[in-house]
């Protein structure tokens, strides 16, 4: 079984868009750290074919699925919001599948699913996905990359 992770922010969560439509946005310290907003992890909106495509992924017994992302340190509700939001949307499904780190170098796995080299993604050890570059702008050309796994 191959282990794949999939990051959270601009691959499953459209945290932009969640920004640009909070009302304090504008407002110091959050114009300059708009990821220490209250509750901002709490309710975001999913990107485009991202819950389908996850859906897909967790009931495929080939691979085996954990969520990697990273909760701003001052932050300290987003460590909680993340797994609330996570089981909002997929329930059950992903019991203790979520890692919060600051080093995703360090995770030993096949496949990493991420839109940015933050935060060690860059250094990750086996495969990189890049979720919104021009190989794999969007879910569908991930499932299709991994179904060639
Ligand atoms: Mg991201």
């Amino acid at each position: 079984m191959k282990i794949i992770y999939i990051d959270l922010d601009g691959v499953i969560a459209d945290f932009i868009t969640a920004i640009e439509n909070h009302p304090l946005r504008n407002q110091a310290p959050y114009d300059i750290h708009p990821d220490t907003i209250p509750n901002i992890f709490l309710n975001l909106g999913t990107i485009p074919g991202a819950f389908d495509a996850v859906n897909t992924l967790l009931d495929d017994n080939r691979f085996e699925i954990y969520f990697l992302s990273t909760a701003p340190w001052n932050n300290t509700s987003a460590w909680t919001d993340k797994r609330i939001w996570l089981e909002n949307l997929f329930g059950n499904k992903i019991n203790r599948r979520l890692i919060l780190t600051h080093r995703k170098d360090l995770l030993k796995g096949d496949v990493l699913i991420d839109d940015r080299p933050n935060n060690g993604a860059e250094h990750f050890q086996g495969k990189i996905l890049e979720f919104a570059s021009t190989e794999f702008p969007d879910w569908g050309s991930i499932l299709k990359e991994l179904e060639q796994e």
